[in-house]
């Protein structure tokens, strides 16, 4: 009697446990700001997750607009995947305004920032005024704040996934984030995060090998914006974005006249466009100075999925293909 009233309640409480098991089954809604972050959390998720990508393939997150859609799907989300930095200037607003109750993930946490130079700092500001931004984004940055006080550094430089050991810092953080909010995938999820792991560990150590066998006086490249620090930061390579060249519109003759005087006068390599960039500027500076452009570049977002960047691997492989190219091709 005793043992049939058990079984009734153990009836009674799988009843009761009915809609909490199919609300388990239901999958994580995950939302990544950008492209980059999106394709590394589908390498680690899977289809363990349901994903949304707020800036798409060639879209630039730094003067992103969001959409009702955005605020709706971030507000339906558990997770939130961004980039940090001071990358997404439209996320502060559009988390308070879309009721996001979920788990954050700051993908940079963790990275040795790379702070703007005086220079590339005013080059921010300038666009960012252009913009027609005002400087909400950065009010809670100290080192921005340091800037105007008059230290010789400026803000942080978000690009921070363009060099690959950073990438495992990502990795790791989106692992860890993912694990939390959903214990029952944790297994695959760490099998996959390793699997991406050791292939950004292969490609980094291969890529520093091949760049180190140019000689140091060729690495030398012009690109449309300042988004390469890092990258040459891992790979030994100097980007210049000179002033006046991250929009069609700053370009005065000047500027278009001091970029050919420091090509000719620094013997600089090879020009490359960015695919978030308009091209028009460095193809008019090919023609002026004679030195090649080397091609598109993947700076701040991913290719289509038919394109040569569909992943963040391939991204890397892409870029450095072409870099490679251009610096082994220099008399
Ligand atoms: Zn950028």
């Amino acid at each position: 009697m005793l043992k049939t009233a058990f079984r009734r309640s153990l009836l009674a409480a799988a009843l009761v446990l009915t809609p909490l098991a199919a609300q388990a089954a239901e999958k994580p809604k995950v939302v990544a700001s950008f492209s980059i972050l999106g394709d590394l959390v589908h390498q680690i998720a899977g289809d363990d997750v349901d994903l949304t990508v707020l800036v798409g393939p060639d879209g630039d997150a730094h003067t992103y607009e969001p959409t009702p859609a955005d605020a709706k799907a971030l507000g339906a989300a558990d997770v939130v995947v961004v980039n940090g930095l001071g990358l997404e200037g439209f996320m502060p607003r559009l988390l308070s305004a879309s009721g996001f109750k979920g788990r954050e993930i700051v993908a940079s946490e963790g990275v040795t920032p790379r702070l703007f130079t005086p220079e590339e700092a005013a080059h921010e500001e300038a666009e960012e005024a252009e913009a027609g931004h005002d400087h909400a984004d950065h009010d809670h940055d100290h080192d921005h704040d340091a800037a105007h006080a008059g230290h010789d550094h400026g803000p942080q430089d978000p690009h921070a996934w363009q060099s690959l050991s950073n990438g495992v810092i990502y990795a790791r953080n989106i692992l860890a984030g993912l694990s939390a909010a959903d214990p029952d995938h944790a297994a695959e999820y760490k099998t996959r995060a390793d699997a991406l792991i050791a292939t950004m560990e292969t490609l980094d150590k291969t890529l520093k090998a091949e760049f180190a066998a140019i000689p140091e006086e060729r690495r030398r490249i012009v690109t449309s914006h300042d988004a390469f620090g890092y990258f040459g930061q891992a790979y030994g390579i100097e980007f210049i974005a000179p002033q006046g060249m991250s929009t069609e519109s700053e370009a005065s003759a000047a500027d278009v006249a001091a970029i050919v005087r420091q090509i000719r006068d620094e013997h600089i390599s090879a020009l490359f466009v960015e695919n978030i960039t308009d091209p028009r500027l460095i193809e008019q500076i090919a023609r002026e100075t004679g030195l090649k452009a080397g091609g598109e570049l993947f700076s701040d977002a991913l290719s289509p999925p038919s394109g040569p960047a569909a992943t963040y691997i391939a991204m890397f492989e892409n870029n450095s293909k072409k870099l490679l190219a251009a610096l082994a091709a220099t008399n």
